[in-house]
């Protein structure tokens, strides 16, 4: 260990730029067994790990470091698999340079460690060797049900079977998944490495009913009447919309809509073919990570010009810099200091172009964020065959809830006790986006962990 001194942090190879827009295949390779050996070596095993406490599930980052610096790989994927629900969907998707990495000790110029590749390689590696996570089948008389199969759902499912209590999962979409399928791009995220952890909660014994929207094709009443216990993980994607004049035109679209179908397409099922920007002049209103998912994903369906309206400056931006880097390497146009003002219309009310005010960065306000000022007489147009807002979403707050007594806040998050996550109707828990608001991975696998503790906790009393 302590090997900072001599070999330094290494990312995974990249796929070259003229090669991964052709395409939508990951860009990141997983390091091979001598790469993540020598990176894990590089940890200092700190007696008071700051990795760890920033990581929300409280991973066991230095000691899976120190197995995989000793090529223990089978005690590595234990160890990483037992307060994770899926690690190696977090050692792609999580924002590392964020949490657990961005308060490594290491990251004070020699470089963090790469914890997220590493986790990655543990279970990818694992998988390879034939390991796989202890499930020890259906073994108590008590059923949940999981309303929603996002990484909330997920996790809970996953933590219920492992405790022997038996799950069936209601998901409104074709796939399992939530936004780990139909939101984050193939680009970041590969759907087999979806795919194949939704199997495995199958083989363990979950009931998962595709196509079915709770409180449209099951009544909530009926589901709650047949299980002992309730997780509602519905999400947050309801589109927030800028109220910019002329974007209710046809050829305005919300980002969802847009990830949705090109996913779609990627599945060759049925897409809507509206979402072929081939050729065309695309301007993206947001500078977020959906932003530049969308962003990336019109350059790889051959856009003519793809272009993000940014209205504060790069160092403002709210997603991660690293996909602001790999959108900005993908050739992705970025106009910083930019505050859209109206969609401009053709006679036949479609847009044409997006017109915006110029804007300057002040000092900072209460939040710590720096005032925004718009310049006067700035007005400028960026042509636009189609726009697609990505300003952030809300939670959808289905009627079921008001209708079964559980509460939701001003915004429409729904309100649980976060000792338990209980909702305000016993029985009932929630967590997720739904309650958090559009957040993060790994905080809805975190809850969905939680959750699972506390009813295991009063079901198997
Ligand atoms: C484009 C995009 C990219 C992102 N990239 C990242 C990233 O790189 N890293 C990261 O950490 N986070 C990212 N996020 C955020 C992350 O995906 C979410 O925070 C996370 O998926 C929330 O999980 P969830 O289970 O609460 O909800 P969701 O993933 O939204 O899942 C909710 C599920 O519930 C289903 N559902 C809803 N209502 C019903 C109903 N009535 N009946 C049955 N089913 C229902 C939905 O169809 C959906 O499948 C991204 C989000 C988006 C939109
Ligand atoms: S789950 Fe996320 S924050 Fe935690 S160790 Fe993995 S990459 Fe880091």
């Amino acid at each position: 260990m302590r090997e900072f001194l001599t070999t330094e942090r290494l990312d995974p190879t990249k796929r070259l730029v003229v090669e991964r827009t052709k395409d939508f295949g990951e860009i990141y390779e997983v390091f091979d067994r001598d790469d993540a050996a020598n990176q894990s070596d590089r940890c200092i095993q700190c007696g008071d790990p700051f990795c760890l406490n920033k990581c929300p599930l409280h991973n066991y980052i230095p000691q899976w470091l120190k197995s995989i610096a000793e090529k223990d790989l089978e005690f590595a994927f234990k160890l990483s698999n037992e307060p994770s629900p899926f690690p190696e969907v977090m050692g792609r998707v999580c924002p590392h340079d964020r949490l657990c990495e961005g308060d490594c000790t290491l990251n004070d110029g020699h470089g963090a460690i790469t914890i997220g590749s590493i986790e990655t390689h543990i279970t990818e590696e694992g998988f390879k060797n034939g390991l796989t996570p202890d499930f020890p089948g259906v073994t108590s008389d008590k059923k949940v049900a999981v309303i929603g199969s996002g990484p909330a759902g997920l996790s809970v499912a996953t933590y219920l079977l492992r405790s022997g209590v038996g799950v069936t999962m209601y998901e409104k979409a074709d796939r399992a998944g939530g936004l780990l399928t139909y939101g984050i791009p193939n680009f970041k995220l590969d759907k087999k490495v979806v795919e194949r952890r939704v199997k495995l909660l199958e083989e363990a014994g979950m009931q998962l009913v595709l196509d079915c929207e709770v409180g449209k094709d099951k009544t909530f009443e009926e589901i709650a009447n047949s299980h002992d216990a309730m997780f509602i993980g519905v999400g947050a994607t309801k589109a927030k919309s800028a109220g910019l004049a002329g974007e209710r035109a046809p050829n305005v679209y919300a980002a969802m809509d847009y990830l949705t179908n090109i996913q779609k397409k990627n599945f060759k099922v049925d897409y809507e073919k509206k979402f072929d920007f081939k050729d065309l002049n695309v301007v993206v209103i947001g500078g977020g990570d959906t932003a530049m998912d969308c962003l990336r994903t019109a350059k790889r369906e051959g856009a003519k010009s793809v272009t993000c309206l940014y209205r504060r400056d790069e160092l403002n931006m709210p997603g991660s810099k690293k996909e602001y880097k790999n959108a900005m390497e993908e050739g992705v146009d970025f106009t910083f200091l930019a505050s859209p003002k109206e969609v401009i219309l053709d006679e036949a009310g479609s847009a044409i172009a997006v017109e915006y005010v110029k804007t300057t960065l002040g000092a900072k306000d209460a939040s710590g964020r720096q005032r925004m000022e718009e310049v006067k007489g700035s007005e400028t147009r960026v042509n636009a065959d189609v726009v697609i807002m990505s300003l952030g979403f809300d939670p959808v707050v289905p009627s079921f809830l008001a209708e079964n007594g559980i509460e939701t806040n001003s915004w429409g998050g729904i309100i649980i006790d976060e000792e338990t996550h209980e909702t305000t109707t016993a029985g009932i828990y929630a967590g997720g986006d739904c309650f958090r608001g559009a957040d993060l991975v790994v905080t809805a696998a975190y809850d969905g962990r939680e959750a699972a503790r506390s009813i295991t906790a009063s079901l198997l009393k």
